[in-house]
């Protein structure tokens, strides 16, 4: 490590310390570390290529749906075996400590819950992966029975409650964000005196809008990114590094 790393990780120790409370935001690049490839970094899914569909197809048509259910079951699952790594963990140390009041993540790996931090201090903005809900009337519906019954059927039946079409429980390309999420992520940034940024590229709005809004408000911005962001010229500090030995030196965890 050179002395300039030192200089900024040491720095990034003082701000946390002065910080009387904090916010972490987090994207995509905070789960690379798990296996769990990003969108836009070296080895993305969309840099090599990839891409989602929209909500509006989605809904428009049931192939479109059963098709993506089948990727679900059959597919790549690289997200259901991961574990939270020393990123998620210097975060979790971070809340239960009473530094951060609350994660916004961009995240739909439920990482954040699974490293020990409560699930009402993580604001999920583009929703969860891990289980599924009806569109019509929110009835929660478990992936493992889901996949019994695709598998069983080839086929996800719609609610039993109200047939209504039954999603993931993530918020889509095109679909509206969440109400309540995206309120509570404003009163979370409005109060924070230190707003910190670890893996997103932050070019994915309404989202990216959270840290701009800290900044002009007031708040000190930290950006954790291995690669530029649109934000770094108006950031107090950008340490383009590995999240997990970043938070782990700066949180003082091993
Ligand atoms: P992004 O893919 O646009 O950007 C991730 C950024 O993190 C990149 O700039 C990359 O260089 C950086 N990065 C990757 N690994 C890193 C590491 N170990 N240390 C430091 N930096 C690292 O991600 P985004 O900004 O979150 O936006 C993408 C959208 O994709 C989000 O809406 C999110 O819902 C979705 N997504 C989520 C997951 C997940 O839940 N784990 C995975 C892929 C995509």
């Amino acid at each position: 490590m050179s002395g300039n790393d030192q200089d900024e990780l040491e720095l990034f120790r003082l701000m946390l310390e002065q910080s009387a409370r904090a916010v972490v935001f987090t994207g995509a690049g905070i789960s690379t570390e798990s296996g769990i490839p990003d969108f836009r970094g070296p080895q993305g899914l969309w840099t090599k290529g990839g891409k989602s569909t929209n909500f509006d197809e989605w809904l428009a048509s049931d192939e479109v749906r059963q098709r993506a259910w089948a990727r679900r079951f059959t597919g790549d699952r690289v997200m259901e075996g991961a574990e939270p790594n020393k990123g998620h963990l210097a975060v979790a140390k971070l809340v239960v400590d009473g530094k951060v009041s609350a994660i916004i993540t961009q995240n739909i790996d439920n990482l954040h819950q699974d490293s020990g931090v409560p699930a009402e201090k993580v604001i999920e903005l583009h929703g969860n992966s891990s289980y599924a809900k009806c569109l019509t009337c929110q009835t929660r519906y478990e992936m493992a029975d889901l996949e019994e019954q695709f598998k069983r059927i080839a086929h996800i039946d719609p609610c039993s409650r109200c047939g209504g079409i039954v999603k993931t429980a993530t918020i889509s390309f095109g679909q509206a964000m969440p109400l309540d999420e995206m309120e509570r992520a404003q009163e979370h940034t409005l109060a924070c005196d230190l707003f910190i940024v670890l893996g997103s590229s932050l070019v994915v709005y309404p989202a990216a809008g959270f840290p701009e809004l800290a900044k002009r408000t007031g708040a000190k911005l930290v950006i954790v990114n291995d690669q530029e962001t649109p934000l770094d010229p108006v950031a107090d500090l950008v340490i383009n590094r590995k999240i997990g030995p970043t938070m782990s030196f700066v949180v003082g965890i091993n």
